[in-house]
């Protein structure tokens, strides 16, 4: 049980249909159940403008695809995060920073977050400044939407928040946490297809086991991401 507010994560979409989806099982499906973090979404389509519900306008100066208006978003931020709110107002999108670990850790530690998710070809880019909007993006390609984006920020934030892991959660271990990969993992059977488990992992010497980890995490690192290791103070 959790005696602290849960986590909250707020969600404008024009998709709600589109959560708590793959957060609805594993982990994040039975804290969601427990209460240890809580989601709701709003239909942006509810602040839309006329008869139609209208949300989305052509671009200003021409050119293809189309628009969220900012007098539709911005009222259904409003409403979904009144002012005093203390979360993040975050906007999905590909010009955002990109996530990191340490991001997520910084977001998991707080409140929650309200999350805008853009379509089309985005949002009007006064309501980005108009409501204090933290562009967010999880890597160099384009999605056609932010939802999936969304899912992705709320379930690396949602697995690190007390309890959701139990033994796994200190996750000091992972990939990242220390600005660099993790090392390889093996499981039984002791050799498969003519390929064994190094012999340091069965030897119990967990001086040696540890040595051999940091060993291995850094050689990946060299060979996959040396510029984990550049960041490196
Ligand atoms: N025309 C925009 C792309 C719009 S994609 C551009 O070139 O930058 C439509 C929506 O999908 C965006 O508003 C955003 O909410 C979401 N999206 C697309 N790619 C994303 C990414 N890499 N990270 C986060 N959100 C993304």
């Amino acid at each position: 049980m959790t005696t602290t507010a849960p986590w909250h994560a707020t969600i404008l979409t024009l998709y709600p249909e589109m959560f708590p989806g793959p957060l609805g099982v594993s982990l994040s499906g039975d804290a969601l159940c427990r209460g240890t973090w809580a989601l709701d979404t709003r239909q942006i389509r509810e602040h839309g403008i006329g008869r139609h519900r209208s949300v989305d306008d052509s671009p200003a100066g021409g050119g293809a695809g189309m628009v969220l208006r900012c007098d539709v978003l911005g009222p259904a931020i409003d409403a979904a995060a009144p002012a005093g709110d203390p979360r993040p107002r975050l906007l999905m999108s590909p010009r955002g920073k990109p996530l990191t670990q340490s991001k997520v850790r910084a977001l998991s530690a707080g409140p929650g977050a309200v999350i805008v998710c853009g379509r089309f070809e985005g949002v009007d880019e006064r309501v980005i400044a108009g409501r204090s909007l933290e562009e967010v993006s999880i890597g160099d390609y384009v999605l056609s939407g932010g939802e999936i984006a969304a899912l992705v920020l709320i379930d690396a934030c949602v697995r690190l928040l007390p309890g959701v892991m139990g033994k796994l959660a200190s996750g000091d271990d992972e990939s990242f946490e220390a600005g660099r990969l993790e090392y390889p993992h093996y499981t039984r059977p002791r050799e498969w297809e003519g390929r064994a488990i190094p012999d340091v992992l069965n030897g119990g010497n967990h001086g040696a086991v540890a040595k051999w980890r940091e060993a291995e995490a850094l050689r990946i690192t060299r060979e996959r991401r040396p510029d984990l290791l550049a960041n490196d103070e």
